[in-house]
Order: C-alpha cells, then structure tokens, then sequence
C-alpha cells in the first residue's frame, strides 16, 4: 500500500485513485524559452519515479504532461533573440524532449497550448456564465476570486493581501489578488480572436482546460515543481473547481522539493543554472537519475560533484553485476538444491526488494531504497559472484532488473555496441555496390538517391566506366 504526501491536506495519506487499477496523472511540463536545465530534470525524474513504482504495482498510469508553448516569458525572450515566439517555442520543447529521452522519460501525452485555443476559449465562457470571471475594459478576463470559497488553501495562505498577483493589471480587475484567463494583446503581441477580442489565455487556464479534456473532471494525481504552489496550483484548482462544481478536483497534489547550488534554489533569475546538456554530458543522463533518487523528493537537493561521484559509483556497480550476473546465468545450467549458506543468500537477496519496495511504499523514500539496492550490491559481490551459483545470480539478477524497472539505468539491449566489430568503411563499400547493381539494373532514379543521401552524409561518389571510387569530401 502507497502512502503520500498530498500538499492540499498537509498529511501523508493513503493513496487509493478514483478508479481501481488506474491512475490518472498530470504534471506541470516546460515553458521552453530557454535551455531545460537540472531543476526541471529533478522534477521529471522525481515524477517519473513514482509512475514507475504505480506500474511496478500494478497500475495503469495515464501521464499528461503539457507543453507552454505561448507565455510572456516566450514572447520577451523572443524579442531579445530576434526571432518569431514559436520559432523559438520549437528550438526549446525539442531541447525538452531530447533530455526527457535521455532521461528515460516517457510521457503518454504533451498537449501544447496553442493546439488548444479553442477548448480554452469554450472553458473561459463556461467560467463567465456561472459568475465567475469576468471581462474587462482591455477584453482581457479575469477570474473573480472572491467566488471561490477555498482560496488560499492549497499553499497554506491565509485570506490576506500575499495573494496579490498580476500587479500590471491592477488597474482593470476587482481585487487585488484576481488572475488573468484571457489577456488582449499589445500592439505586436501574438493572438488568437476569441469572444472578448485578439488575445492569448493566461498561464494557468491552460492545466486546468488540457488536463480535464484528456483525464476527465477528476485527476489522481497533480504534480509539479513546488514553485508551482502558488499561485499556478491555487488558481488552477480554484478555476476548476468553479468550473466543474466539484470537489475534490485533484485527489493528490504532489510537489518535488528544489534543486539547489550552494544551498540557493536553482533559477535563471538567480543565475545560476546549470544545464542539463551540461551535467549530462559530463555524468551521463543514467547517473543524474541515480543523483536524484538519493534525495526524498520533498526535500532540497543539493548540487554538489561529491554527491554526483557517488552515483556513478553506484552506477558502474550497478552496470558490473549486471553483467557479471548475465554470464553466470549463461554458463551455468539450473540447479536441483542449495545448500544452507546459499539458502541464507537467497533469502537475504529477496530481503533486499522487500526493503526497497517498503521504502518506496512510505512517501516514496528513495533514499532508503537507495540504501536497498546497496545492500543488494554488497551480497551480489561479497556472496553472489564469489559462490558461482546459476540459481543464486538468477536470483540476484531478477531483483537488480526489477529495482532498474523503478530507476531505470542499466543499459538497454538496443545500446549494446553492436557496431563495434564493423569498420564503418566496409558499410560504405557495401552501399557503393548496391548503388553499382542499381546502375547496372538501370535503376537511376535509385542509385542517384543513394549518390545524394551520401553526398548529404559527407561521402562524394565518383563514377568511372565501370567502377566507383569514393572520397570524404571536408
Ligand atoms: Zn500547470
């Protein structure tokens, strides 16, 4: 049983999802103006844990995560740089989803905004018909907060004055502390015509309007940075329980801790980023994961090059049992008993899993898990491979890959080597014969293709009467 953290309520819960053997989850995605960095892979990973342990267990997780791909940030970025927004939306959601491949990161759904206009617009409406946004001088909407009783709740503010936000739009709304769903454009801003004129929906319209369309009107699970406590969660919540008249919206709110260096939060305000690109090219994508996991998602962690060597040890640990366990595996055929001492091994293997998946099971406890899979290290190397035992490492080894299907870095098959006894030349000599065939064939068409995609790979082919040389062109 799954006991976790729920931000609304303070406590850690049980978690028990709306429907048996299913849950649906949403966790807030990138706005991509800039490079995706180790604070959003803190988040991801932290998330893509706990999807993982649910499906270990036995659920089906529906992960939505959404795309911002229209914001002011986008919009003064792009000023900056020179080029169109969604030019620049494109560069950065395809830095997003490279990392999130590296990462191992795999998302059912990324819905962007601008490919949801239209929902958004029927959801504003929905809003302003039950009394509770209204329209302003500018056209800009705005939702009314003083008709939503249980503001403030989420990010444990009281009713007071903290929850100002939007202070450039003071001037047209109500109170002080009402959001934008709608804001009309300035002159050379991006937009989108609507009821109320040209304009682009607010920041936070968007979770509540692509999250219901894909999981419906209650969500199990709602994730994000813990940055986004307030105010995105609290209006997100407000605006959709307005909405759809019911409560709870979100069974479980779950937000990952910050990512720090020298103890400050990490944020491009500050500074102080660094890049994903950057550490993983350094660490590698598989040890940043094991970095994360060291830490209890709720809490800060700390960027500190001790803690990432630390990792990587676990990491090459992680990789020589693997693959020292797959070759006993293969010399050695199944055996018919065991004696005392490989009994206690065994049993001490399956200990191992038990400790991992009760540590998961308390708020997901990664570091205790971590602590887990240590052990299961220690006896693989002091008892597993010492003792030679085909049943022993079996065991050994289905423990290793089941905790891998939670932390997710032991190499894949597809990423074994399998080049590395092909001299690259001889697949270039293979092609020339093949282009040859074509010719001789009179396919032109084809073998002039070939000539091109080669070209296009730096390989310049240069036809004789009857043969072909070929040359690296610089
Ligand atoms: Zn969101």
């Amino acid at each position: 049983m799954l006991r976790l953290y729920n931000t609304l309520t303070k406590r850690v819960e049980e978690f028990v999802p709306s429907s048996r053997g299913y849950v649906k989850a949403y966790f807030c995605g990138p706005t991509p103006y800039d490079y995706f960095h180790l604070g959003h892979a803190r988040a991801y990973v932290s998330f893509d844990i706990l999807k993982r342990f649910l499906m270990v267990k036995g659920y089906n997780v529906i992960h939505v995560q959404n795309i911002t791909d229209i914001d002011d940030k986008i919009i003064n970025r792009s000023r900056e740089l020179g080029i169109s927004w969604r030019e620049l939306a494109d560069i950065y959601t395809k830095d997003y989803l490279d990392a999130m491949r590296l990462l191992r990161i795999s998302i059912d759904l990324h819905p962007r905004v601008t490919d949801h206009i239209s929902d958004i617009i029927t959801f504003i409406q929905g809003l302003i018909e039950k009394g509770h946004a209204y329209v302003a001088e500018s056209g800009s909407v705005y939702f009314d907060v003083s008709t939503y009783h249980d503001y403030g709740r989420l990010s444990g503010r009281g009713y007071s004055e903290e929850w100002r936000q939007e202070e450039e739009y003071l001037a047209e709304k109500r109170n002080p502390y009402d959001f934008a769903l709608w804001k009309a454009a300035k002159p050379g801003e991006p937009y989108w015509d609507s009821p109320w004129g040209r304009g682009r929906p607010g920041w936070h319209i968007e979770c509540s309007v692509m999250s219901s369309k894909y999981l419906g009107n209650e969500i199990d699970i709602h994730g994000g940075g813990q940055d986004l406590i307030f105010p995105h969660h609290e209006n997100e919540r407000a605006q959709s329980e307005a909405y759809f008249g019911k409560s709870p919206w979100v069974r479980y709110w779950f937000h990952v801790g910050y990512l720090t260096i020298s103890g400050e939060k990490m944020s491009k305000s500050l500074g102080n980023i660094v890049t994903f690109k950057e550490a993983s090219s350094k660490w590698g994508a598989e040890v940043i994961r094991l970095w994360i996991a060291s830490a209890s998602y709720r809490k800060s962690l700390d960027y500190k090059e001790e803690a990432l060597e630390q990792a990587r040890i676990i990491y090459r640990r992680m990789v020589e049992a693997h693959q020292l366990l797959r070759s006993i595996v293969r010399e050695k055929g199944i055996e018919h008993s065991l004696g005392e001492k490989d009994i206690e091994v065994w049993m001490g293997l399956s200990r191992t899993w038990e400790g991992f998946l009760t540590a998961l099971e308390d708020d997901l406890d990664t570091p205790r898990a971590m602590a887990s899979l240590h052990e299961l290290l220690s006896i693989i190397y002091s008892n597993v491979i010492r003792r030679d035992s085909g049943s022993l490492a079996l065991k050994a080894l289905s423990v290793l890959e089941t905790m891998d299907k939670i932390l997710d870095v032991l190499p894949k098959p597809e990423q074994r080597p399998v080049l590395a006894n092909i001299d690259p030349e001889d697949l270039v000599k293979l092609l020339v014969e093949v282009r040859q065939r074509l010719r001789q064939k009179k396919m032109y068409e084809e073998s002039d293709w070939i000539r091109e995609q080669m070209m296009r790979l730096g390989i310049k082919l240069l036809d004789e009467k009857d043969k072909t040389r070929w040359v690296y062109t610089s």
